[in-house]
């Protein structure tokens, strides 16, 4: 090889190491480049993660601060809690599912004082046996271990009872244990034996109440009997004594006696009932009752009041009203004699006028809704004190006010009925010119209450009602007007001959008329030739028997509805006239004519009382009388009696030894029955005021009831309602004319 060619191979090994050489530095150069990008990434991930780290650093920071301030929020409120229920006077303590004690208050704690082991960690069980053992607990005489194990699973119980337990101080502890959402049982121990000392104190004090209140109600039936027996010989004695020929002062005096009697058995009454009512002891008896009757029996009992005082009672009840409902009869009748007792008293002229009316109640047919209004035109009620009047013992205080005597129970006891029956009260009153009270009940309508058949006569033309109270006269003309009869209402007597009624015409006259009597009436159409019916309208059924010549009929004032048109319905056609008779039938019933007249007889009376003076009393009241009276003294002898002597009627005393009046009816019924003998009317006489008796009296089977002291034209009703047609007349003419003229 030549130096030229070595040359050339050198120059380009050179070369080819250069190119390496820049290849190199270009790689190196590349390299370089990638080292220094990566060292200021990496320089620049290191700033990040330094910033991180500090946010890190400051938030643990702040996370620690907070987590401090939240624990130390958690002791304060644990602190707080625990001194909380460490300050209430009640036992609080917590245990765990497996019932070891978690922490329990020092009110939890106390009993258990001296025991070192009760305390957090002690189980539920261990703390019953040790304080068992130290005699703790007052179990009475179940064993030990069973009352250990009974508590153990009732905490155990997932709803866990409340259970009281006594301890050896005598005091009374409530355990009200719950169970918590995670299985603790929370324990609440009350110490509640100040409410069970009071608790007893309570009872002991209700129990003597209770008792004083039965002693009460007890003396005072007691003492309402004892009253009222000796008061029911005063009144009945002063009664007879009346009759008998007295000086003017004498008879005021006997007059005094007798009014201050029944004012003050009118008094016991009231005090009766309201304690009776105080003492919720008021029962209410609901039956079938008539309440028209009702209303007119009052009317009857008032009438020797309203003639007294000239004033006039005045019935309106509703043409289409029932007269049988469901209710507590006692009671209607004693809202309804309070009421209208009331009218009469506070009014001194004018009228007392009681409206009934039946609304029907929604879609029930067999319900009404009952308004009675008693109305008067009396002294009238200031506005201010409509509600005061009817609280107990409130009375209206004024110059008007205090001539009335009373209790200022009435209107008290009368609204506690009512509110009792479910029904209002209230009144509409004015000053000087009169009241009115009104009240409804809801009532259900009797069975018995049927729609009333009255079948006019066909020949029946004019009606001419003759009565001076224009009212009484429109309340008539209401009910005829119904009936589609002509009716033509006079005020006087004269009016009623100026129309000179013949024989289709029918006359009601009032048995009062200003210018002449409703019997001067009746005598002069006779004499004129009017031989139509004549019905006379009194405060009495029984008239004399030679003004009895020229009636047809005779009702007691104010009529009632049935009577009426009984009367009216009765009435003979005008072919066949109608005669004066010596005994007109009353109502008239053209059966009551007998074919064989029998040989007259007395009417037979037997009446049982043990008492004698009521005794005295009776026979005194009745010895006018043309009957036969045998007294029995007891139930046993009325029941001999019965048998012997077969009364026509019956008074029977209930309260009597031996036999009392219920018995002996039931053993009179029995025998009726057993031998197949007619009903004898039996009436009860009593002397209990207590109310209620009188149901168990009508269910004993006597048939009506009269309360001592016993009112002559009461009893004297009865026996002339009873008396039997073959029997001679009862009443001699003189009683006739004084009951005539009220
Ligand atoms: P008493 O009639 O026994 O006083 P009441 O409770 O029946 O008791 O009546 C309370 C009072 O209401 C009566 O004292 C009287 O002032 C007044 N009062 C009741 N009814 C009437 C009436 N119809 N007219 C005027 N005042 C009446």
């Amino acid at each position: 090889m030549n130096t030229a060619d070595m040359l050339v191979k050198e120059r380009r090994a050179r070369m080819a190491a250069e190119r390496l050489l820049e290849l190199k530095q270009a790689e190196l150069c590349q390299a370089n480049r990638k080292l220094s990008s990566h060292a200021r990434h990496l320089s620049d991930e290191i700033v990040e993660k330094r910033e991180e780290t500090e946010a890190l650093k400051e938030e643990t920071a702040h996370v620690r601060t907070e987590l401090e301030t939240a624990n130390y929020a958690v002791l304060i409120a644990e602190r707080r809690l625990w001194d909380s229920v460490e300050t209430i006077r009640d036992g609080f303590a917590v245990f765990d599912p497996e019932g070891v004690m978690v922490a329990a208050n020092s009110a939890y704690l106390a009993p258990f004082d001296g025991l070192e082991a009760v305390g957090p960690g002690i189980t539920y069980e261990e703390m019953l046996k040790l304080g068992m053992s130290e005699g703790m607990f007052d179990i009475g005489e179940v064993p030990a271990a069973e009352w250990i194990t009974g508590m153990v699973r009732r905490m155990q119980s997932a709803k866990i009872p409340q259970v009281t337990v006594r301890l050896w101080n005598g005091m009374s502890i409530r355990l009200m244990d719950q169970r918590s959402r995670d299985g603790d049982m929370v324990s609440l121990a009350l110490n509640i034996t100040d409410t069970i000392r009071r608790e007893a104190k309570l009872k002991d004090a209700r129990r003597r109440a209770e008792a004083a209140n039965r002693a009460k109600s007890a003396f005072l039936a007691n003492m309402s009997h004892e009253i009222r027996t000796p008061m029911n010989g005063v009144v009945g004695m002063a009664e007879l004594l009346a009759d008998t020929e007295l000086d003017e002062e004498q008879g005021l005096f006997v007059e005094t006696i007798k009014s201050s009697g029944e004012a003050l058995l009118e008094l016991i009454n009231d005090v009766l009932d309201y304690s009776k009512i105080e003492a919720d002891k008021l029962v209410l008896r609901p039956s079938v009752f008539d309440l028209e009757h009702i209303i007119h029996e009052i009317s009857v009992l008032l009438q020797p009041t309203l003639a007294q005082k000239n004033l006039d009672l005045l019935i309106d009840y509703d043409m289409f009203t029932p007269t049988h409902f469901v209710a507590d009869p006692v009671r209607v009748r004693q809202v309804l004699t309070n009421l209208i007792g009331n009218a009469i008293k506070f009014t001194s002229e004018g009228h007392v006028l009681v409206r009934v009316v039946a609304l029907p109640e929604g879609e029930d047919e067999d319900r009404r809704r009952v308004h009675v209004t008693v109305e008067d035109t009396g002294i009238g009620i200031p506005a201010n004190m409509a509600e005061h009047i009817f609280g107990e013992f409130n009375q209206v205080e004024d110059e008007r006010n205090r001539k009335f005597e009373g209790t200022g129970l009435g209107l008290a006891i009368t609204k506690r009925i009512i509110t009792l029956m479910d029904g209002k009260i209230w009144v509409d009153s004015e000053v000087g010119k009169g009241s009115a009270f009104g009240f409804y009940l809801m009532l259900p309508v009797g069975e018995s209450d049927k729609p009333e058949p009255a079948q006019m006569p066909e020949w029946l033309g004019r009606v001419i009602v003759a009565d001076d109270n224009v009212i009484n006269r429109r309340i008539v003309d209401k009910q005829l007007a119904v009936q589609n009869l002509t009716v033509v209402q006079c005020r006087t007597g004269q009016e009623v001959l100026d129309l000179t009624p013949g024989p289709q015409d029918v006359v009601l006259a009032d048995h009062r008329l200003p210018d002449m009597s409703g019997t001067g009436v009746a005598k002069t159409l006779r004499e004129a030739g009017y031989a139509g019916g004549f019905v006379l309208f009194s405060n009495t059924t029984t008239i004399p028997a030679e003004s009895r010549a020229h009636i047809t009929a005779c009702l007691q004032k104010p009529p009632r509805r049935r009577e009426l048109f009984a009367a009216l319905s009765g009435l003979d056609p005008p072919t066949n006239q109608l005669l004066p008779q010596a005994t007109a039938p009353n109502p008239p019933t053209p059966q009551d004519t007998p074919p064989e007249p029998a040989e007259p007889r007395r009417m037979r009376i037997l009446a049982a009382e043990d008492n004698k003076t009521n005794r005295l009393v009776f026979g005194k009241l009745v010895k006018t009388l043309t009957i036969d009276l045998t007294f029995a003294t007891n139930g046993r002898e009325a029941v001999e009696a019965f048998e012997t002597l077969q009364p026509d009627l019956i008074f029977m005393d209930i309260s009597m030894p031996e036999v009392d009046g219920k018995e002996a009816t039931r053993q009179i019924r029995a025998i009726e029955a057993d031998r197949d003998l007619p009903h004898t009317t039996i009436v009860a006489l009593t002397a209990h005021a207590m109310s209620g008796d009188d149901d168990a009296i009508l269910a004993a089977g006597l048939d009506h009831y009269l309360t001592k002291p016993l009112k002559k034209a009461l009893i004297f009703a009865r026996i002339e309602a009873e008396t039997p047609k073959d029997c001679l007349p009862v009443f001699p003419d003189e009683v006739l004319s004084k009951m005539a003229s009220g």
